[in-house]
């Protein structure tokens, strides 16, 4: 029950007018669905001081994004002031005198002045459907030239399907890139048949801003990648967007989703302050010129500076997809600690930062030794595996990566942890406080060592 007039959608610039003249009086405001035009939506609310609740049915805000981005999402919307509810669902609201109550599915309720209905979006097309054309799903089905079954009749932008290049899912793509250079190359169709370029098949590049941050994607992500039953590798990467001993060096969590066997690029996302729009369209281009995550070592990019790393996250990420094919790197994630136990048993995970860094939280169990001390105290390292194999962290993932080498290079099976720490928060969400804790007994091996400015480099990248 969602008819009461203080329930608004966003779809025109009037009725972002509208709901501007709105927020001038409102207090408290609830926003449904977290999509990309719920987040935006909340977080202008929010900074206009307005009391303002974001509910998502699903588990995580901005459900394109893969969870370990979305949370670094959530957590700056809650930094505005956003009260953010996901695995939420609105039940109805109730019409109020002064306000209304919008009633949840966890069992709280909610008063608001302003209710934001940002759901989705679906093709209104039944009038065509009617006339003939043909659908799919609601979806107006055309070729590579935006024809539909009916002649002398073409469709383009929201209301048509097309097929993901990478998964082959069939799906409209809700963006406005394709379907305004979709409107040229039909209008090409239309006036020189015969001539104009085929329609491509969209990546679905998007880009949102959340307040500080800016979150960007390309290509598949790993929903869609599991559904379509993908093997794929995650490359997780904290690099910064320009040198780091400039002014305003921020880093850009990367990440990117490889084909184990032959690097092709499946999909990128990334979420920073910084630098996020540069290295998502850039990829975009790798992923539609069919290059390959090795390729990505080639390009080369603009760099001074304010402006880029002398390597940048992309070559970087190139260079790290490099090391994974040919097996120089193997990684580990942060995902398998969903079961922390079965981890510990398996293997030994092996923490190679700071003792101040640990001090901050380490995994219960974890053999602790900065990875500049690793090459003098591998023996600690025999005698702890027992046998097993050596799951290695760090901050980052930089220095794991080092030590892992050295580890191999010493005939040791081990793992590095793609995009250490940070994207072990990222992924584990409120389960990360739960199962890190503090060293319990800080032993004399494990007392504080000055990081040295390598290993500051290292970090940095
Ligand atoms: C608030 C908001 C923010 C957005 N931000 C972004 C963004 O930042 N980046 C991005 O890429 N995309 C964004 N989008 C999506 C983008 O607006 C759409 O992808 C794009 O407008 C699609 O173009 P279109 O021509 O297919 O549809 P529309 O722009 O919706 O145009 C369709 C038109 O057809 C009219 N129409 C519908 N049915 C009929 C009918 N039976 N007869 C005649 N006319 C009809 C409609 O009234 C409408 O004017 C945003 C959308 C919204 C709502």
């Amino acid at each position: 029950e969602l008819d009461s007039p203080r329930v608004h959608t966003l779809r025109t610039v009037p009725d972002a007018v509208t709901l501007r003249e709105i927020a001038e009086d409102a207090r408290s405001a609830v926003v449904l669905g977290a999509g990309f035009i719920g987040v935006e939506t909340a977080e202008v609310l929010a900074h206009r001081a307005i009391t303002t609740t974001l509910v998502e049915y699903g588990p995580q805000v901005l459900p394109p994004l893969d969870s370990e981005h979305a949370w670094l999402v959530s957590g700056e919307l809650r930094r505005l002031g956003v009260d953010v509810r996901t695995d939420t669902a609105a039940l109805r609201v109730l019409a109020g005198e002064g306000s209304d109550t919008v009633e949840l599915s966890d069992g709280s309720s909610l008063d608001a002045d302003l209710i934001v209905l940002a759901t989705g979006v679906r093709p209104d097309t039944g009038v065509f459907e009617a006339a003939g054309v043909a659908c799919e799903r609601g979806a107006i089905v055309t070729d590579e030239h935006g024809r539909t079954s009916l002649p002398q009749v073409w469709a383009v932008g929201d209301a048509t399907i097309s097929t993901d290049p990478v998964t082959g899912a069939r799906r409209p793509v809700a963006l406005a890139g394709p379907a305004n250079r979709a409107g040229r190359q039909v209008a090409d169709d239309i006036m020189r048949p015969g001539t104009a370029r085929a329609l491509p098949s969209p990546a679905g590049t998007a880009i949102v801003r959340v307040g500080a941050l800016t979150a960007a994607m390309t290509g598949a992500n790993r929903r869609a990648l599991i559904d379509a039953g993908i093997d794929a590798r995650t490359l997780h990467l904290h690099p910064n967007q320009h040198a780091g001993y400039f002014p305003g060096a921020e880093q850009v969590h990367l990440s990117l989703h490889i084909d184990p066997a032959d690097g092709r690029i499946f999909g990128a996302q990334a979420v920073g302050a910084d630098g996020v729009d540069k290295r998502i369209d850039v990829l975009a281009t790798a992923i539609r010129a069919g290059l390959h995550v090795d390729d990505l070592i080639d390009l080369d990019l603009a760099y001074a500076p304010p402006y880029g790393q002398a390597k940048d996250p992309v070559n970087l990420a190139g260079m790290l997809g490099a090391n994974v094919l040919d097996g120089t790197v193997t990684l580990w994630y942060a995902d398998d600690l969903v079961d922390p136990d079965e981890v510990r048993q398996s293997s030994l995970v092996l923490d190679v930062r700071t003792a101040d860094e640990i001090a901050t939280g380490m995994v219960p169990g974890a053999l602790h030794i900065p990875h500049t001390e690793l090459r003098g105290r591998l023996d600690e390292v025999r005698d702890e595996t027992a046998g097993r194999p050596v799951r290695v962290m760090c901050a980052s993932g930089v220095r794991s990566a080092l030590a892992h080498r050295i580890l191999a290079q010493a005939g040791f099976d081990s793992a590095t942890l793609s995009g250490g720490m940070l994207t072990l928060r990222a992924t584990l969400g409120d389960k990360a406080g739960e199962l890190l804790q503090a060293p319990a007994d800080p032993t004399p091996r494990n007392r504080y060592t000055a990081p040295s400015r390598q290993d500051e480099h290292h970090d940095d990248h």
